[in-house]
């Protein structure tokens, strides 16, 4: 909440009548004014807080001009405080001359001002203080949210760098090293979920996604992103029920995003809701809108958070049993994905520990049979070994990196050559004949791109696959 002390107009014309008299135009203008008595009472209630000051050229000698350039030189670096100055009639004087310079973010109006003139010039200044005060706003947001990443990204850190020095010690038993591995596994989700959130979250707000659009039935979409956080619903044993009509609810939409935006919601209705709680996931048809309620009957939000809840980085206050926090990335995704399907999201809540709910609208598309487009993707059966033995060259100067994924492509039956750099690695082609090369793209001496145009030429492997190894996993990457 802005303090009233922020938006006040402090005046300042220690001589005559002018205090008065813009006081009482600028209050009737609805705006909040302190006079200021004398300069040591200005520089006090400068530091209390301030909106704008309005002063006169005769009450600012270079004697007072000097503390109150102090005052300027020292505020935060998102402060400009705008200093509106009465000059002398005519005035060209040489005070008006250097004030520009002294004074910063200076406005100069010759006297005999009209009030109307005063009370636009203050309000345009105030204008400005108040986008100053949005800046300090998303600055602070900004750091709490780099402070809370770090701690995010590195609680993870903790279990893993334990289990690895646990499987040294446990390594003779396998069920051990079994139950370490999946301590690993799910820590490393776990963080690459935050890095995608992050990664889609930068992406989505340079306007980098492109929605791939075609007629879709929402009821497909709620059944996909259910499946989707189910297990998480069914681990907390809660209660969830769909509501949903027996015609098809068509949209015009981008299936993998909308899939993503409902899993968002279900998955914090799912969070924020105590073991046993309830969820309830609604589908109504509108004649020209789609609308899906998700309901919970959890922790409910404040009225403050819920205010900024599809801001950027908002989050409520973490209490300690809040052990799966996010980064406060979701909900801004999901309005920005909702935006770009010409719909609207809203959250509502009766208050803490009343449960919320999220609604999101969509335009309505004509009824049409709807036919399952989607392609059947091969389901992989991890119980059956894999039948087909490749020969594989793993590259990466990472060693660490190199190394394991060698060892797990070994354990799944491969043959495997293992390099760090492009120069070894085209030797090593030469002989080994590697049928797929994993390639990292970030190599010293010589990058990815070269080493796989080298392999392409080289008869070895001109028919190799070639896969590339990498961070860069985003669309436009590809
Ligand atoms: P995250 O869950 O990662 O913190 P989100 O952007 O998904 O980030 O949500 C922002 C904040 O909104 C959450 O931190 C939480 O305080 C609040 N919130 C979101 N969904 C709910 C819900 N269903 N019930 C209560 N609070 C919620």
């Amino acid at each position: 909440m802005l303090d009233t002390i922020e938006q006040r107009v402090l005046i300042y014309a220690p001589l005559g009548k002018d205090a008065v008299l813009a006081c009482h135009a600028l209050e009737n203008a609805g705006l909040h004014c302190h006079v200021c008595m004398s300069l040591s009472d200005l520089l006090g209630e400068l530091n209390r807080g301030v909106g704008v000051v309005v002063t006169v050229e005769e009450g600012l000698p270079d004697s007072a001009a000097k503390h109150i350039k102090n005052f300027l030189v020292t505020q935060a670096t998102w402060s400009d405080l705008p200093i509106l100055v009465l000059t002398k009639t005519g005035g060209t004087s040489p005070w008006i001359q250097g004030a520009a310079e002294r004074f910063g973010n200076l406005t100069l109006l010759e006297r005999p001002v009209r009030a109307p003139t005063l009370i636009s010039a203050v309000r345009s200044a105030m204008r400005a203080r108040l986008r100053q005060y949005e800046v300090r706003l998303s600055d602070e947001r900004k750091d709490e949210f780099l402070a809370m990443l770090a701690h995010e990204l590195r609680n993870p850190l903790a279990p893993i760098s334990a289990a690895a020095e646990l499987m040294e010690i446990i390594s003779a038993d396998p069920a051990k090293v079994k139950n370490t591995s999946k301590i690993i596994a799910r820590q490393v989700d776990h963080m690459s979920n935050l890095i995608d959130d992050l990664l889609d979250v930068a992406r989505v707000t340079r306007g980098l996604v492109t929605l791939e659009k075609e007629l879709l039935d929402v009821r497909d979409i709620l059944s996909q992103a259910v499946e989707q956080v189910n297990p998480q619903i069914t681990t907390k044993q809660q209660h969830l029920a769909i509501e949903i009509p027996e015609k098809a609810a068509s949209v015009f939409g981008d299936r993998k995003r909308l899939i993503q935006v409902v899993a968002n919601l279900l998955n914090n209705a799912s969070k924020y809701t105590p073991d046993n709680g309830h969820i309830v996931v609604k589908l109504q048809l509108h004649p020209e809108w789609i609308v899906v309620d998700i309901s919970d009957d959890g922790i409910g939000i404040v009225p403050d958070v819920l205010s900024r809840v599809f801001d950027l980085f908002a989050q409520a206050k973490r209490t300690s049993d809040r052990t799966q926090g996010g980064l406060g990335l979701g909900l801004a995704l999901v309005k920005s994905l909702v935006t770009s399907h010409d719909g609207s999201v809203h959250a509502a809540s009766p208050g803490p520990s009343q449960g919320s709910t999220f609604t999101i609208r969509l335009p309505r598309m004509a009824d049409k049979e709807i036919t399952e487009t989607a392609t059947q993707l091969p389901l992989i059966d991890s119980a059956k070994p894999n039948a087909h033995s490749l020969q594989i060259m793993v590259v990466d100067d990472n060693v660490d990196a190199a190394n394991t994924l060698s060892m797990l492509l070994n354990i799944l039956g491969h043959v495997v050559s293992t390099e760090y750099g492009a120069k070894d690695a085209i030797k090593r082609a030469r002989n080994a004949v590697p049928q797929v090369c994993i390639l990292d793209i970030g190599l010293p001496e010589m990058d990815g791109y070269l080493l796989a145009q080298a392999l392409r030429e080289m008869p070895e492997t001109s028919a190799a696959t070639l896969i590339a190894m990498t961070g860069y996993s985003q669309e436009e990457d590809r």
